[in-house]
């Protein structure tokens, strides 16, 4: 077979889309032209891949895959790992196949390869942009430099369910800070698309963050109001910003399995936003829409999913079994199937694989770019900036004495394994820095004691804490690291009861028994229900799930050498029962009670009506204060620009980077509009006693929504403009268009 491929080639040598001085377009159409349906069906499968190399060519499995590759039914893998393995199925392809197609090779690179950054959350919670895109470069080279030529992220997708484990892959609740966040990690990721970068994969489209009652795959019912102003604008600004895929998400609209909506494949994604690039399910969602009780059998399921404008089968291959027989009776067009494998077929000429299909494959460069020096730098920059003190009493934080005794607490103080997530299989695990390795550096060993406190399962034992209170007995301060272990974030994580344990709880009670400062660091990839711990700690440091560099990031900002910066972009509940509860709800008609703010809106009887910390809310060791809400108009016209000035001070004795927040509310519109929505942030360093003038521009932009088609409407009528260090302790100013 691969002689007679070898000659089917050389009599091609000339064919139009081998030749790289041509334009795309051109040889995307020649390359088309030649292909038989089945090729083109191949190009629409993507399989899970494996090893394809040592035993694995023994192995039945990876060979029928390898024979797949062969005949051409294989147009992408995903999973296939490394700079040899990549290497060694793609020469298949290439040299096997009949046209010598490329594979193209996916990933999950969602929060890093080899060097982990914090979880994606995390890393939002820094109001950072260029980190933000300076993270994703470095996860970039560094998957490309794996022959990975595509990475299935950004998480676009706005949830304010903590219950869902898959909030950490996104960038919070508000829409519009998930849009820029999301364009960045779009643009670190692909850079101008050589080989040290990564397509990205804009996911999961759409509206999937509204999963009902956060459980994983389940149905979500949005209105088209709320798909246009909350779940839609993240998607939106990452395709703008030129993300050559998107993946249909698990989730349903209107009825509708999101991978068989016509609307949001064609009518939003492609005819209203002009996306030019290709998609591909979610993992068997195609063959999903079977079990959702939306297409009869799997040639069905092929069918809609063509037919709404899917292309790229994620291992449900329904599309290589059917599509063929589909044709022929007429059930889909030559025309769609064209648009779809002419999509994928471009995005690997863009790529250049056609002209260089090992471009990627360079073992060399792979040992000289994971996890360097550099990389680890930025990873650890970038944990420090995710941190967020929620809580600091008596200014308990930072702990500056350098001869202080401290008294580390709990179990995933000294575990690697609970450091990482569902989404890092190839992180450096070995290298990863604990919190109590990171204390100790800091310390030194012999003024740092450790003590378990929990089980490994979270669960009580009273030996282990008698232990912590004999340690903390000892020493000055007690650091207690709590929460839940990474492994309890991303996929299929829901929680029911996303609280801190109540055996971590328990050891807080006794820790505080003995009268020493009590420092709770939680570890968690998500907000947690936190209503025991601000009881009983002193201070409290939202460490997340920070990946390589946690312990070190997270010590930094216990002594000090860190001022922490990092604001939430989740809201924390009080207790289980409030969530769903997020910043930019709805007011009522029913005025129940006010908060002096004129908002009035619904409540529960047996817990606060706010929840714990509100978005936005994060506090440095310096403090800030904000005076003289300006506004250079009271009164405006559409299409004019109100400039918004405030003063901020730094009224704390050390310098620090304070999250300037700008939040609007629209009185009275076509829809109802929320009771603050963010529309403008400036991150801004100043010195003790330093003021800064920091101003804002108010436009149409700024005040508009969408209606139910999407379209951006902006009426007259009355606003607020509101200034603040959190989206719940503002300043704000009247505005009124004409
Ligand atoms: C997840 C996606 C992921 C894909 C490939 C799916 O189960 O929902 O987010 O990209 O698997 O690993």
């Amino acid at each position: 077979l691969t002689g007679f491929a070898y000659s089917q080639k050389k009599q091609d040598g000339s064919a139009m889309y081998k030749n790289a001085a041509l334009p795309v377009e051109t040889r995307v159409k020649d390359l088309l032209k030649r292909m038989t349906v089945e090729e083109k069906a191949g190009q629409l499968n993507q399989l899970t891949g494996g090893a394809f190399t040592g035993p694995a060519l023994n192995d039945a499995g990876q060979q029928a895959k390898m024979q797949m590759v062969r005949d051409g039914k294989v147009g992408s893998m995903l999973n296939v790992i490394g700079a040899t393995e990549t290497k060694a199925i793609q020469t298949i392809a290439i040299e096997d196949s009949r046209l010598g197609i490329p594979l193209l090779f996916g990933y999950d690179v969602i929060h890093g390869y080899k060097t982990i950054f914090p979880i994606p959350l995390a890393e939002a919670c820094s109001w950072n942009l260029n980190n933000i895109e300076k993270n994703t470069g470095v996860a970039a080279r560094e998957a490309a430099s794996a022959g990975i030529h595509w990475t299935f992220a950004p998480m676009c997708d706005v949830g304010n369910d903590i219950r869902w484990g898959r909030v950490m892959e996104g960038a919070g609740e508000d829409p519009w800070y998930a849009g820029l966040v999301s364009a960045a990690r779009v643009k670190g990721f692909q850079g101008n698309l050589d080989e040290q970068h990564v397509l990205a994969c804009v996911k999961h489209f759409a509206a999937y963050g509204a999963v009902e009652a956060g459980r994983e795959y389940n149905y979500t019912d949005v209105s088209r109001v709320a798909l246009w102003n909350k779940y839609l604008p993240p998607y939106e600004a990452a395709v703008k910003a030129g993300a050559a895929s998107v993946m249909n998400g698990f989730n349903t609209f209107e009825g509708v399995p999101v991978s068989g909506s016509h609307y949001l494949v064609t009518d939003v994604l492609k005819k209203k936003w002009g996306f030019t690039g290709f998609l591909v399910s979610d993992w068997a969602s195609f063959g999903e829409m079977i079990t959702w009780g939306y297409a009869a059998d799997a040639a069905d399921a092929a069918a809609k999913a063509l037919q709404a404008g899917s292309m790229m089968d994620m291992e449900a291959r329904v599309m290589i079994a059917h599509l063929p027989e589909l044709l022929k009776q007429g059930k889909v067009t030559v025309h769609q199937l064209d648009e779809a494998v002419g999509r994928i077929l471009e995005a690997k000429f863009k790529l250049g694989l056609f002209d260089n299909p090992y471009k990627y494959c360079d073992v060399n460069r792979e040992k000289a770019t994971l996890f360097t020096a550099a990389n680890r730098q930025q990873a650890l920059q970038a944990a420090q900036e995710a941190v967020v003190l929620l809580k600091n009493n008596n200014k308990v934080l930072p702990i500056s004495n350098k001869s202080a005794r401290i008294a580390v607490v709990g179990h995933y103080a000294d575990s690697k394994e609970d450091l990482f997530d569902f989404w890092i299989a190839q992180g450096e695990f070995k290298s990863a820095v604990t919190l109590l390795e990171g204390v100790r550096k800091v310390w030194g060993a012999e003024q740092v004691s450790f003590a378990a406190g929990y089980r490994a399962d979270a669960t009580t034992d009273d030996k282990l804490i008698a232990e912590a209170i004999a340690n903390a007995a000892k020493s000055d301060v007690v650091l207690v690291n709590i929460g839940l272990s990474g492994k309890m974030a991303g996929e299929d994580r829901s929680l029911a009861n996303p609280v801190v344990p109540e055996a971590q709880v328990q050891l807080l009670k006794a820790l505080k028994a003995t009268g020493k400062p009590v420092i709770a660091v939680v570890s968690a990839g998500r907000p947690l229900v936190l209503t025991a711990v601000e009881e009983l700690a002193d201070a409290i440091v939202y460490g997340w799930i920070l990946g390589t560099e946690s312990g070190n990031a997270l010590a930094n900002i216990l002594s000090g050498v860190a001022n922490p910066t990092g604001k939430t972009v989740m809201s924390f509940p009080y207790a289980v029962g409030q969530i769903p509860v997020y910043y930019n709800h709805f007011n009522t008609g029913r005025p129940v009670q006010t908060d002096g703010q004129g908002n009035w809106y619904s409540r529960y009887r047996d817990i606060p009506r706010e929840p714990l910390y509100p978005f936005g809310f994060g506090l440095s060791y310096t403090s800030f204060q904000y005076s003289n809400l300006q506004l250079s108009s009271a009164l405006t016209d559409k299409g004019k620009v109100v400039t918004a000035t405030v003063t901020v001070s730094n009224t704390g004795d050390r310098e620090g980077e304070e999250v300037v927040q700008w939040y609007i509310r629209d009185y009275a519109a076509a829809v109802i509009r929320p009771v603050k929505e963010l529309k403008g942030f400036e991150k801004v360093s100043l010195k003790p006693g330093e003021s800064k003038q920091i101003s804002w521009k108010v436009d149409d932009k700024v005040l508009s929504f969408y209606d139910a088609s999407g379209n951006l409407v902006l009426e007259s009528g009355k606003f607020t403009v509101y200034a603040g260090g959190n989206s719940r302790d503002v300043l704000e100013a009247s505005l009124e268009v004409r």
